[in-house]
């Protein structure tokens, strides 16, 4: 019996975790299989660059995660890291080398940056082929039109979550909750494009939304990025659900080391009883977002 069927027939009482972590770690090893075959081939190994700039704490530990996991699969990586007080003109002439650099075949610069600098003219000078966060004008234009382009990297970690778990989204009631640019809006328009994963009915939430939990209540396949911890409680869920939990949020924990916990924007304890399937937090889109990061630049590095 495939996972599709499987899914969709659980009941109350046992619930699927949707192990991003363990599903990353599965695609990550088919990567590193095809770059020791590209190395064997003495083809040129994928080269990520990443800008980092300030001190911001959850930032740090996102590009970590992304230049190490380079690393165990065998791309190349490079790590720029500035201070928060850089100027936009030094910015920019980063970003003008990095497009230039014949070496390196994709980049990111890590958001949010300092209150100071201009994010949006930053996003309008990476080159689109260089853009392996998908997070460009003319990549989401293309991922809008249903053309070949770099998704941007949660939405795609959440689309190969889909895919690889094999639930169905035709036909199905998808309710997002969150516009971002980086989240929200760009899986509202995949999950309503035609394809699998794909051809669902998207209802796409935000914080002027009127009666959020009329919305939820319909959604067979719920998708929250809003940053709030443990908003979507049981109520707010229909049985048999399937549960995506985009946010990651830290609250204040004295019964840990470090003084916090990690939460989602889901109750998970609340809903676990309630839905068929969910990701954790941490350990759900999470480690799929870092993974889309790597194909996207496996990707860019072929067309080079
Ligand atoms: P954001 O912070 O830019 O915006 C939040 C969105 O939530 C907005 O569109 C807003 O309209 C909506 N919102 C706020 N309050 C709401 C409410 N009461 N009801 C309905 N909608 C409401 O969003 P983002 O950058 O997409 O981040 C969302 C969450 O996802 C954050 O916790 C972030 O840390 C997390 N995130 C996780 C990953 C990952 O890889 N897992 C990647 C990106 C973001």
């Amino acid at each position: 019996m495939t996972d599709r069927v499987y899914l969709w027939r659980k009941t109350k009482f046992s619930m699927k975790v949707l192990d991003g972590k363990g599903l990353a770690a599965t695609i990550k090893e088919e990567l590193k299989q095809e770059v020791d075959t590209i190395r064997l081939a003495a083809g040129k190994i994928p080269h990520l660059a990443a800008v980092l700039v300030g001190e911001d704490p959850a930032s740090q530990v996102y590009v970590r995660n992304k230049v190490r996991s380079c690393e165990r699969i065998g791309f190349r990586s490079t790590l720029i890291r500035r201070p928060a007080e850089m100027t936009q003109t030094e910015l920019m002439e980063i970003v003008a080398e990095l497009n230039e650099d014949s070496d390196v075949d994709g980049f990111i610069v890590q958001l949010p940056l300092p209150d100071h600098l201009d994010e949006d003219a930053v996003n309008l000078a990476i080159d689109p082929r260089k853009d392996v966060d998908g997070f460009t004008p003319v990549n989401i234009g293309m991922m809008t039109l249903g053309l070949p382009s770099y998704l941007p990297a949660t939405p795609n970690g959440i689309m190969t979550m889909l895919e690889r778990y094999g639930i169905p989204t035709s036909g199905k009631e998808v309710v997002v909750l969150g516009r971002s640019n980086i989240v929200g809006k760009p899986i509202s328009i995949l999950l309503g494009r035609k394809g699998d994963p794909g051809n669902a009915t998207v209802t796409m939430c935000h914080s002027r939304t009127a009666d959020l939990a009329f919305h939820t209540r319909r959604a067979d396949i719920l998708i929250a990025a809003i940053g709030i911890p443990e908003m979507v409680t049981a109520d707010m869920v229909k049985d048999g659900a399937v549960i995506i939990d985009v946010g990651i949020n830290r609250v204040a924990d004295s019964t840990k080391e470090r003084g916090y916990r990690l939460c989602g924007d889901v109750n998970y304890a609340d809903l676990e009883n309630k839905v068929a399937a969910m990701t954790p937090v941490p350990g759900g889109v999470g480690p799929m977002t870092v993974v889309s990061l790597l194909m996207n630049t496996l990707e860019a590095s072929k067309k080079r």
